[in-house]
């Protein structure tokens, strides 16, 4: 833990700082986006999904029953997530242990939606992301930035892209990460998410209504950081 920096919010001056939001439905590409636009900025870049999926793994460790929304909340309202900078990307750290591998396996992503979906689990993370967004310069990305966590944001994605083409991502970072899974299973874990995610309550999935909407089933990595990064610039200028 000692080589690393818990992320900060930015202490940049204000002209210079802006905060940018990146939505979308599940493995439209966000992450990797969000992570090279927030390097080629030099700005923070936060993966609120990972704080999701932290909190998701905390309840797993834990045993707690998840259709118990109580108990959910209330082991959610002592739970340690710390989000660390590492040399490329950041680490997510839980009670203390790195857990970044950890909450990328099928079972936290089966469940992540259950737990997201809770107001008071929302509340602890929401507070969290703010914080870290309150002096700007920073990236950050999930399903309510645009619409709840920030609606003041001065730039907003939302990015989408076919099933197919997000299948077919998803599948090659689970292949990465060392685990098989069939084309059908990857779709249908992708759609049930995204219904989950867009039919709940607190803070659904959807896109606010200046958002820029960015579909990249036909776009390269360069290309999608390219246009964010753009969009950042003409909004720095305008602002300087
Ligand atoms: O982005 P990722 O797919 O890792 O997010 C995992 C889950 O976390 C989502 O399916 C959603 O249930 C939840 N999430 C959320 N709000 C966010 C980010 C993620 O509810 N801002």
């Amino acid at each position: 833990m000692q080589k690393f920096a818990i992320l900060k919010a930015q202490k940049t001056t204000k002209s210079r700082n802006i905060v940018i939001a990146i939505d979308g439905p599940a493995a439209s590409g966000k992450s990797t986006t969000a992570r090279l636009v927030a390097r080629k900025l030099g700005y923070l870049h936060l993966d609120t999904g990972a704080m999701y999926r932290a909190m998701t793994l905390r309840m797993l460790w834990e045993g707690i029953r998840l259709d118990r929304e109580d108990e959910v909340a209330r082991v959610a309202r002592e739970t340690d997530i710390a989000l660390v900078r590492g040399n490329d990307e950041n680490r997510v750290f839980l009670q203390g242990k790195d857990v970044t591998e950890e909450i990328r396996s099928p079972e936290v992503t089966q469940h992540v939606s259950t737990v997201s979906s809770y107001p008071a689990v929302r509340a602890v993370l929401v507070e969290q992301q703010r914080k870290l967004a309150e002096n700007g310069g920073v990236v950050l990305e999930g399903r309510d930035i645009g619409t709840v966590v920030l609606p003041k944001a001065d730039l907003k994605i939302f990015m989408v892209a076919d099933v197919a083409e997000r299948a077919r991502r998803r599948k090659e970072d689970l292949r990465r990460s060392g685990v098989e899974m069939g084309e059908e299973e990857v779709v249908r874990e992708i759609m049930e998410r995204d219904r989950k995610d867009s039919s709940r309550q607190t803070s659904p999935l959807r896109r606010a209504e200046d958002a820029l909407e960015l579909d990249t089933s036909n776009l390269s990595i360069e290309e999608q950081v390219e246009f964010i990064v753009q969009a950042a610039r003409d909004i720095l200028r305008k602002k300087s």
